[in-house]
């Protein structure tokens, strides 16, 4: 059996165990990684990310009055939220995700009924693979499924971002809810954060795999300097006199450099030529130019690391040994930033070699065993058949 169906019937027996029935309806998001385009997303630019092989799956079943009785197998936690558009999120808990999606959708208008439901996932949380984005989209997923109603996907990917910003206070851009409703197997998301529009890029070469390395570390200034690079990246469009980074050229920055203040220059500096990366990896991609590609992965961890200056040692070190190991195309650091994880573009054929070569060079200068897993560009959000399941 594979992973995925695996833990699928894991979350239909958990749902049995609990409520004594089987589950009616059955639900699966992915997390997501961005393969180039990062902190671009709100910035106007083009990101490129793909769902990964790992999935939020939620089996529900109907419950008589207006709450959710909600079950997480990972955290061996249970908990009940109500039914209602006035719903607020409660500190720090994990239901606020769910509590965030029913809310915003009954405001909207949907009529969604009293539900018991089992969370289940193998989304890594907590480091940039996105099980938050996962979590909300399985749960409109689920909504549609116990409505028996279809929600506009790009509708759906707002109203489940709408639920990150406003329930779980993350202010983040469009990336990650559009990923996880929005991609397709054996293909990469183009996605145009300003029009909000996208691109399915085909990525199929069974030669060449994307890895998933895990630095083990979370640098606690990550929100902090979040929230003060979207303030540079202002200052740097201000400075430029325009709306946005989108609409200027690296000739415009360059000419304007001795005017500007040097830390918002390369903060300007990364997003211009980190858009311009994104558009040209794409096209690597459509023609096969797997080497580019990973050259531009390099290119944008150096921008990431010295431009923007959200990288890390631990991340920088995944990268350079990387570098050094033969058969890896392109690394870079994914995500937020001051830790969590680097995805690199690696042949198919040297995977092994290639975790054992990076997984001992990070240990040998950390203490840290790395988390490491190959992936490949996996389905958006679906409704699983009951039938499919393996008792
Ligand atoms: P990321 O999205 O990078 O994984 P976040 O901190 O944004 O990290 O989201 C992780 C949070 O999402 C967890 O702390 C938890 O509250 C919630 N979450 C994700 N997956 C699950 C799950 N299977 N069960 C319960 N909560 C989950
Ligand atoms: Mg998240």
């Amino acid at each position: 059996m594979s992973d995925f169906q695996d833990l699928v019937s894991a979350t239909v027996n958990a749902f049995r165990d609990r409520f004594g029935v089987d589950p009616i309806w059955l639900v699966a998001a992915p997390g997501r990684v961005n393969l180039i385009g990062e902190h671009i997303d709100y910035n106007d630019g083009f990101v490129m990310p793909m769902a990964i092989d790992r999935y939020v799956v939620i089996a529900g079943g109907p419950f008589d009055g207006a709450a959710a009785n909600l079950y997480s197998v990972n955290l061996e936690d249970a908990a009940a939220i109500p039914i209602d558009a006035d719903s607020r999120p409660e500190a720090m808990h994990w239901t606020n995700y769910v509590r965030g999606v029913i809310a915003i959708s009954a405001a909207n208008g949907l009529d969604v009924p009293g539900m018991n439901a089992v969370v289940n996932s193998n989304v890594p949380t907590g480091g940039g693979l996105s099980s938050s984005a996962a979590l909300e989209v399985a749960t409109a997923t689920l909504l549609e499924a116990v409505t028996g109603t279809t929600m506009d996907p790009v509708e759906k990917a707002l109203l489940s971002q709408q639920a990150e910003h406003e329930f779980a206070g993350v202010p983040c851009g469009i990336m990650d809810q559009f990923s996880s409703v929005l991609c397709k197997q054996n293909h990469v998301l183009l996605l145009d954060c300003r029009s909000q529009t996208f691109e399915q890029v085909p990525f199929i070469n069974e030669d060449i795999s994307v890895l998933i390395t895990n630095s083990g570390v979370k640098h606690s200034l990550a929100d902090g300097e979040y929230a003060l690079r979207r303030k540079q990246c202002e200052d740097a469009a201000a400075a430029l006199e325009t709306g946005s980074l989108r609409d200027v050229t690296l000739e415009d920055l360059m000419g304007r450099k001795d005017d500007m203040d040097e830390l918002v220059f390369r903060r300007g500096h990364h997003v211009i030529t980190e858009i311009a990366r994104t558009v040209s990896a794409a096209q690597a991609m459509k023609s096969g130019q797997w080497e580019r590609l990973g050259q531009l992965m390099y290119e944008s961890h150096e921008s990431l690391s010295k431009d923007f200056e959200v990288s890390c040692k631990e991340l920088d070190l995944l990268v350079d040994l990387a570098k050094k190991t033969e058969g890896v195309l392109g690394s870079r650091m994914t995500g937020g930033g001051f830790g969590g994880c680097t995805v690199s573009l690696v042949k198919t054929a040297q995977l092994d070699s290639i975790m054992t070569a990076i997984a001992t060079g990070y240990s040998a200068a950390t203490g840290i065993q790395p988390a490491m897993f190959a992936t490949k560009p996996s389905e958006g959000a679906h409704a699983l058949s009951m039938a499919s399941t393996v008792s």
